[in-house]
C-alpha cells in the first residue's frame, strides 16, 4: 500500500486495509513516501514494486497531493498488481466480461445483491454518479448482470423522476443526504456508497445522528437521506456499515486472485 501525503482519511482506509491483510494472513506493507514527493518518483517506486516478485497486489492509496499525476501513478501500477482494478486494461477487460480485478465498491454491491437474493436481470437499475471508481464501473457490472442502466449525473435533468423509476438505485455522488423520499420508488433497493462526515450539530440531529459523535467528529451520513430511505425503500444499505467493509473484502478478494494467477504462471 503506497500512501503520500498526510490526509487523515487516507491513513485510517489504509490502517483498515493493514488489518485485514493481517486477519487474512496477507502479508501487507505501508510505504509513505513524503508529500513532497513527485510524480517520478512515485512512477519509480511503483516500478520497484511491479518487479518484486513477492508483491502480488499494489494498491496506491487516493486522493494523492495535488502535484502529483495521479492518472500517470495509476497507470504506472502494473496490470496484472493492479489490486484496485483502476488499471485502463482492467477497466477495458471489465467492459468487455472478462475475468481481472474489479473495482472494489462496485463489485462489493454486486456480491451483496446477490447475497440477499435482490433480483438484478431485467431491473432497471439507476446509477447516481459517474466516476470512474464507483459509478461507471457499477453501471457496467450491473449490465453484465442482465439489468436495465441509466446513469445520472450533475447534468441530468428531472433527477428526482429518473431515480424514481429506479428498481435498484445507486447513490455515488458525495453529497450528504442529498436523496430524499421523492427520489425513491416505494419498494426499490437503494444501495447508498456516499461516505460523508456531518459537524453540523443541528444538520446531524435532523439526520438521525447523536449529538455526542457530532461533536467528536465521528458522525458520518451517506448520498440518501437516512430516515427517507429507511421510510420508503424496500431494502437499503445503511451508513455506516453497508457498502463501505464490501470494498475491503473486494480488495482482499482482488489481492487473493491475482496471488493465484502469479502461483499458477509460476
Ligand atoms: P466523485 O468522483 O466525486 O464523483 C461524483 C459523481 O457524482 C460525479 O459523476 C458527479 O457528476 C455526480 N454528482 C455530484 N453532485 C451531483 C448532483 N448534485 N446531482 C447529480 N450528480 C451529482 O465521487 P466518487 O469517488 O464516485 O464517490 C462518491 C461517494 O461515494 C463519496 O461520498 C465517496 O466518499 C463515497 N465512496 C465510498 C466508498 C465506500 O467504500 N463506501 C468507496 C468510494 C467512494 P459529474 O460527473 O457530472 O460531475
Amino acid at each position: 500500500m503506497v500512501l503520500a501525503g498526510d490526509d487523515p482519511a487516507s491513513e485510517i482506509y489504509v490502517r483498515t486495509k493493514i488489518k485485514a491483510c493481517a486477519d487474512l494472513n496477507i502479508f501487507s506493507a505501508k510505504i509513505a513516501p513524503p508529500a513532497s514527493t513527485t510524480t517520478e518518483e512515485m512512477v519509480a517506486l511503483i516500478d520497484e514494486l511491479n518487479a518484486r516478485p513477492d508483491i502480488d497486489g499494489i494498491l496506491v492509496q487516493m486522493p494523492l497531493p495535488k502535484h502529483i499525476n495521479a492518472r500517470r501513478v495509476l497507470e504506472a501500477v502494473a496490470a496484472d498488481k493492479d489490486a484496485d482494478g483502476f488499471h485502463p486494461i482492467n477497466v477495458g477487460y471489465l467492459v468487455s466480461g472478462r475475468p481481472a480485478p474489479r473495482s472494489c465498491t462496485p463489485a462489493g454491491i454486486i456480491e451483496m445483491l446477490k447475497f440477499y437474493k435482490i433480483p438484478m436481470e431485467g431491473q432497471h437499475a439507476v446509477v447516481l454518479g459517474r466516476s470512474d471508481i464507483v459509478g461507471k464501473p457499477m453501471a457496467m457490472m450491473l449490465l453484465h448482470q442482465n439489468a436495465t442502466i441509466t446513469i445520472c449525473h450533475s447534468r441530468t435533468r428531472n433527477l428526482p423522476d429518473m431515480c424514481r423509476q429506479a428498481d435498484i438505485l445507486v447513490a455515488a455522488i458525495g453529497r450528504p443526504a442529498f436523496v430524499t423520499a421523492d427520489y425513491i420508488r416505494p419498494g426499490a433497493t437503494v444501495v447508498d456508497v456516499g461516505i460523508n462526515r456531518v459537524t453540523d450539530v443541528a444538520e446531524g440531529l435532523r439526520l438521525g445522528r447523536s449529538e455526542e459523535a457530532i461533536r467528536r467528529g465521528k458522525a458520518v451520513v451517506g448520498d440518501v437521506h437516512p430516515l427517507d430511505m429507511a421510510r420508503v425503500a424496500g431494502a437499503y444499505t445503511p451508513v455506516p456499515g453497508g457498502v463501505g467493509p464490501l470494498t475491503i473484502a473486494m480488495l482482499m478478494s482482488n489481492t487473493v486472485e491475482l496471488a493465484e494467477q502469479h502461483q499458477s504462471a509460476a
